[in-house]
């Protein structure tokens, strides 16, 4: 995968994002819980990276021809990079996801001049799922690639190639556990496998949301699901091509209601605001910290902007019909 051929145009702005240390969970930890902030990429979410390297190894392989089209189903952030990659690499991009993923993913989308094909939400074993309608498009358009985000491993590579050696270089080697929840499973399984490669001895833990089936397969070996999420992005009832033989050491499950407690102490205290998953990582952060015990250094992935959820997460009313808590920061 040819990632160096992009130096010097718009898309190597793509990667290279900061490591914060979080004041609030280090202080609770007694521990240094250090946050990359994904939200910072040119596409505002870590997709960007997926995208950027899901393109280059197509390219690469001569799947994809000057003026062709990408197809791809998605939850919407792999959907604004490939919009964005596929901008400026000359490439048209085809975006399927349901109708209940945010407004701003939606019209962010076709800003960026992607074609938009919304989809009630189904199972997976539905053919009606985005993931299969996108694969259908696909085959049916002339010239066209499936971009296959969870089970194309050009995905987990741009994690073991660009975020873990990030993440490497940032904490001078000093990195004792790493944490996040996976949606393609690319993120967790990629900086796993990369972290390893420099040091067997980080630990890497799964943050898993409700309404997963991850934490029981890695904890118990069944693929089960429990309660749910409105997380969007994350929460995977599958062993994705990106997430076989990811490296996980130990797992964790977190409620939204713990997730969104974190997204406004974000928020209020650290001045960064970010969506639910992020905060839902940085729960686990605190968890696999806890395990680990103080002293130690554990990074976690700031996903996207919480401005991608101002009518959602950060709408009172909203939060009120999912049945979740308003903060007080919000009835001010
Ligand atoms: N958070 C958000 C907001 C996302 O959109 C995604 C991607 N679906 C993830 C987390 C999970 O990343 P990955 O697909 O690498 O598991």
């Amino acid at each position: 995968m040819a990632l160096d051929s992009f130096a010097g145009d718009a898309l190597a702005l793509i990667g290279n994002t900061p490591l914060v240390r979080l004041k609030g969970p280090s202080e609770a930890t007694g521990c240094d819980i250090l946050a990359k902030c994904e939200f910072m990429n040119p596409g505002g979410s870590v997709k960007d990276r997926a995208a950027l390297a899901i393109i280059a190894d197509a390219e690469a392989r001569g799947l994809l021809k000057p003026g062709g089209t990408i197809v791809e189903g998605t939850a919407g952030n792999t959907g604004i990079g490939l919009a964005l990659v596929g901008n400026a690499r000359g490439y048209k991009t085809v975006i399927v996801m349901t109708d209940t993923q945010s407004r701003e993913k939606q019209d962010t989308l076709r800003a960026l001049g992607a074609e938009l094909v919304l989809v009630p939400p189904t199972a997976y074993s539905n053919p009606a799922h985005y993931v299969h309608t996108s694969r259908r498009i696909a085959e049916e358009t002339e010239g066209a690639l499936w971009a296959n985000q969870f089970d194309n491993t050009a995905n987990r590579l741009a994690h073991i190639r660009t975020t873990a050696p990030e993440i490497w270089a940032q904490t001078g080697g000093k990195v004792d556990g790493f944490t996040c929840a996976a949606g393609t499973g690319g993120t967790i399984a990629g900086v796993g496998l990369g972290l390893k490669e420099f040091s067997e001895d980080v630990v890497i833990g799964l943050t898993d949301p409700h309404g997963a089936a991850l934490y029981n397969f890695y904890a118990h070996g069944e693929l089960k699901a429990e309660g749910n999420s409105v997380a969007e992005g994350i929460g995977q009832s599958r062993i994705t091509g990106n997430l076989d033989g990811a490296p996980i050491d130990t797992q964790f499950r977190v409620s939204d209601e713990e997730g969104l407690e974190q997204v406004f102490a974000l928020l209020e205290r650290e001045g960064m605001c970010v969506g639910l998953s992020s905060g839902i990582n940085v729960a686990g952060a605190i968890k696999l910290a806890r395990e680990l015990g103080p002293g130690k250094t554990v990074v976690t992935m700031l996903c996207d902007s919480g401005m991608r959820y101002l009518s959602s997460l950060f709408n009172p009313a909203w939060l009120e019909a999912k049945g979740l808590p308003v903060p007080e920061m919000l009835r001010r």
